[in-house]
């Protein structure tokens, strides 16, 4: 079926598509702006910006005709092949409308009002190192963000977990993610152990010398242009949380942070960046879809495996700095000179336990995030009150990473995401490490000269192989089939845990 032979109900549900994908696209420049250019002044009217725009989205995202249409093509069996693209966007189209739909307006107000208190009381509660203190506010989140869970359960015997996490990361289910995280935490725990007990700290002193800010700028610059960022379709900038916003056809917004003293933290979120960017500009927007599922991301997983692949398994080998050395010591006037890539490429794989998520590791980055997704569940299932979150959270720190939280500012009160009632986000973050572990074997054995290529700054095969098995797709395949597509076998736990071996194992002299 070509554009042309359509039918009018599909080809004006896409349409309806376009308008509220282009509103969409406003309010993430709008968004955009806010955290990189926008004096202080405007913080009040930006707001009335932004909080319009998202009506304007949500009324068209809820629009009846949009619903009477996905009807009409949901029976139209020449169109709805469940096997074809316009099936899979049907279906998709489907999914968004009925999760957007599906919650009552006052339950959507009392979270937001509560989501709003909550946020206040916990940015009081962590300077004060006062968990007791956000109770209250974080018990209401909670309570409301299990009656939204209970609203948005596809059917009655779904945990009200799975149906969080669906927003995030649709078709994931708990027990199954459970399945994949518990082998490889205890796996990690016991190689975080070995390497403090018997390894050797690599040398790291060097990584803080001090490099100015607009030379790191440049060299960022260089090394995205060589991955495949289109600069004719993208911008880098600064901001003090990084993030990288796809903003529609045609334009692509990374965003990134410098310190003086702290060049690897700027590069690595810079390829990090870069690797959502990357995945950005790989789908179809261009053309007649745009704004409907095909021109869509999946998952956050998914996002997730394309940046931590370009900021760890690339940005972090031995081939990458083989070629991003010199390249660096070239913008950087020889800061590193006296410095070989062993030494240097050693120094990029430490692993040490730590007390703050974001300040972590590559290999105990996991480990914060499978304390976090165990101990939300429990608090869904009423299986852990509210009141007793710090006693289990520095038990489980203890257990995992052998540190004893020192207060509860530095433990359960570390992250904004329970005060916003973001329950299932977290889980994502390592979904995304142990997607790109599984994409690299495949990838390295498809193209056994990756290596090489690497070493020589070239990224085009390994830019290409993403194009084809996971960008080109959009919505079309759920997570877990986009992975077994690709890699011939469901998300296991095992390339993780052998890709950190091989790189922390030789850091650490063992
Ligand atoms: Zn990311």
């Amino acid at each position: 079926m070509t554009t042309a032979t359509l039918p009018k109900h599909y080809t004006d549900l896409c349409a309806l598509m376009r308008t509220k994908g282009t509103l969409g696209s406003v309010a993430a420049l709008v968004g955009w702006d806010q955290e990189t250019y926008m004096p202080a002044g405007g913080a009040q009217a930006r707001g009335e910006q932004s909080a319009l725009l998202a009506r304007l989205v949500h009324q068209h995202a809820t629009d009846q005709k949009v619903g009477e249409l996905i009807v009409k093509c949901e029976v139209d069996s020449e169109l709805n092949n469940p096997e074809s693209e316009h099936g899979a966007n049907i279906r998709e189209m489907r999914r968004d409308y009925d999760k957007a739909t599906k919650l009552p307006s006052d339950l959507v107000a009392n979270l937001a009002q509560a989501q709003s208190e909550a946020q206040d009381v916990w940015k009081s509660a962590r300077a004060n190192n006062d968990f007791e203190s956000f109770v209250p506010a974080l018990t209401k989140v909670m309570d409301l963000t299990k009656e939204k869970a209970s609203c948005l359960k596809t059917d009655e015997h779904e945990e009200l977990y799975d149906a969080l996490l669906g927003e995030y990361e649709p078709g994931a289910k708990a027990t199954e993610i459970a399945a994949v995280f518990e082998p490889l935490r205890d796996r990690l725990s016991a190689f975080i152990a070995e390497l403090r007990d018997n390894g050797t700290a690599p040398r790291v002193d060097f990584l803080s010398r001090e490099i100015p800010v607009e030379k790191q700028h440049a060299f960022g610059q260089e090394v995205t242009a060589a991955f495949g960022f289109d600069y004719s379709k993208g911008r880098l900038d600064t901001t003090t949380h990084p993030f990288c916003s796809g903003f529609g056809p045609g334009d692509t917004r990374m965003t990134t942070r410098y310190s003086l003293t702290n060049f690897p933290d700027a590069i690595g979120s810079t390829m990090h960046e870069c690797g959502h960017g990357l995945y950005e500009q790989g789908i179809p927007k261009d053309g007649p879809f745009w704004g409907t599922p095909m021109t869509d991301s999946i998952s956050l997983g998914i996002h997730e495996s394309q940046s931590r692949m370009w900021e760890n398994m690339v940005g972090r080998s031995k081939a990458f700095w083989t070629w991003a050395l010199p390249l660096a010591n070239k913008h950087f006037d020889g800061a590193f000179d006296d410095i070989d890539v062993e030494t240097f490429t050693k120094a990029m794989n430490t692993a040490t336990p730590s007390f703050i998520r974001v300040e972590s590791d590559e290999s105990t980055y996991n480990l914060h995030v499978m304390l976090r997704f165990e101990l939300e569940r429990a608090m869904l299932r009423n299986e852990l009150a509210i009141k007793d979150l710090p006693e289990a959270w520095n038990a489980k720190f203890k257990d995992f990473l052998g540190l004893d939280v020192p207060n509860d500012a530095t433990g359960c009160l570390q992250d904004v995401h329970w005060s916003f009632g973001l329950v299932g986000y977290f889980p994502t973050y390592s979904l995304g490490n142990l997607n790109a572990a599984q994409m690299w074997e495949t990838i390295n054995e498809q193209i056994p000269e990756l290596n090489d290529q690497i070493a020589r700054g070239e990224f085009g095969a390994l830019l290409n192989w993403t194009r084809e098995h996971i960008h080109q797709h959009g919505r079309r395949y759920t997570a877990s089939e986009v992975i077994e597509r690709a890699t011939g076998k469901p998300l296991e736990s095992d390339p993780l845990m052998r890709h950190l071996e091989s790189r922390v194992r030789p850091a650490y002299g063992l």
